[in-house]
């Protein structure tokens, strides 16, 4: 896939070359004004790809649904995806690569309980773009472009607007409002994929962020390094590197994900000092078992990502036929948990509905609590009794039922 920059963009890199690494929160670069104003909306932003030539056409992907359907389901949910994703994928319509990139006439069903929006983000936005749910942290959605239309995406919403990417006029609306409520310490950028901004934009984005004092982390959540691995360049890592600390997250969602290229642009991230953790989807089909989700996991260590959590998928119009039943995340982390390092168990968290922010669940393993003494099992199903109560005296404060 092509992934040009335009050469005016590069110039305004390379004359950039007297910004430090990791400049200061107060420190305000003059030639940032002569960048911003030339990388401003009105200029035509760099071509990031071409969809005539990147976007999988539908001749991809003819042997796994019908025209009539792919026509029907795609005049509401566009299909995009990158030729390098595609290349991961086996010719058999369960495969997973296939499920999550490939339409499906079930996106048109839809079921009780299934929104558009069921996290309610457009309501948590007091500036256009900009979802601020929790006190400290805020999430800014900069662009609706994605490197690939994931089939089970949450803000499948998004889709049906013309592909947009917000203007730093707007973006700047985002910022000014962080700045202006100085509880927040934490922002995410998100989108769409922010890492198909050009790259000049994202710079201009993540200066302006570290310029708020009050703010402490920025993360970046991004399918790049999963989808389109080639756009982790070293101009990009570059880039990143002068505003670290920085978080990216992304979304392997099964070991065939990982390839020698993703690993090369997971590597790439970490030279630069970027933290990379991993948030999966559990997808009916794709990762619903203990054996794939293990395969998963270790292999993301192996490349130093951390799986950091596994979310139940949402309610989201268009997805259902993706959906498991909520104890099938719970019965995978039973059988992660304690079988493997803690490092390689993500935390199984539902994202509550209308608003209610992410719920941690794990399997029980306090079997019961009762006058002060407290059994607890093990992964193995072994019980261990304890004294909860300095008063309770157990004969053996600690034994194996
Ligand atoms: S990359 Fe993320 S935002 Fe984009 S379609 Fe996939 S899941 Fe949705």
């Amino acid at each position: 896939m092509d992934c040009r920059i335009s050469t005016e963009t590069l110039r305004l890199l390379d004359n950039n070359q007297g910004l430090e690494h990791n400049p200061l929160p107060n420190e305000v670069k003059p030639a940032m004004e002569k960048k911003e104003k030339l990388l401003s909306q009105e200029e035509e932003p760099p071509p990031l790809f071409d969809e005539k030539d990147n976007s999988a056409s539908y001749d991809c992907i003819k042997d796994f649904i019908g025209f009539k359907d792919f026509k029907k389901v795609t005049a509401r949910y566009p299909f995009v995806t990158t030729a390098y994703y595609l290349s991961l994928a086996q010719n058999a319509p369960d495969d997973p690569i296939i499920k999550q990139l490939c339409p499906s006439i079930e996106e048109l069903r839809s079921s009780v309980g299934e929104t558009e929006d069921p996290l309610e983000e457009e309501i948590a936005s007091p500036v256009p773009g900009l979802v601020h749910r929790y006190p400290d942290r805020a999430l800014m959605i900069v662009t609706n472009v994605c490197f690939m239309n994931c089939r089970h995406c949450t803000r499948k919403r998004l889709w049906k607007k013309h592909r947009f990417t917000r203007t730093l006029s707007e973006i700047g609306k985002m910022i000014d409002y962080i700045k202006d409520n100085k509880q927040i310490r934490d922002v995410i950028l998100s989108g769409g994929d922010p890492l198909t901004l050009p790259l000049g934009d994202l710079e201009i984005i993540l200066e302006r962020l570290r310029r708020i004092r009050h703010l402490e982390v920025i993360r970046i959540g991004t399918r790049a390094p999963v989808v389109f691995p080639q756009r982790i360049t070293p101009w990009l890592a570059m880039i990143l590197k002068r505003y670290r600390p920085l978080w990216l997250n992304t979304q392997f969602n099964h070991p065939h994900e990982i390839t020698p290229q993703s690993a090369a642009a997971i590597s790439l991230l970490q030279d630069s000092g970027v933290v990379v953790n991993n948030q999966s989807v559990l997808l009916k089909g794709v990762n619903d078992n203990a054996q794939t989700m293990t395969r998963l996991c270790h292999g993301l260590l192996k490349i130093g990502v951390r799986p950091y959590y596994l979310f139940h998928c949402d309610p989201v119009e268009g997805v259902g036929h993706f959906r498991t039943p909520i104890s099938k995340g719970l019965e995978i982390i039973e059988q992660l948990r304690g079988h493997t390092s803690g490092l390689a168990v993500p935390t199984f968290v539902v994202d509550a509905v209308r608003g209610g922010g992410k719920i941690p669940l794990q399997p029980d393993y306090l079997v019961s609590k009762n006058n002060g003494v407290v059994i607890l099992r093990n992964y193995k199903h072994e019980c261990f009794v304890y004294s909860d109560e300095p008063e309770v005296k157990l004969s053996e404060n600690r034994h194996n039922l």
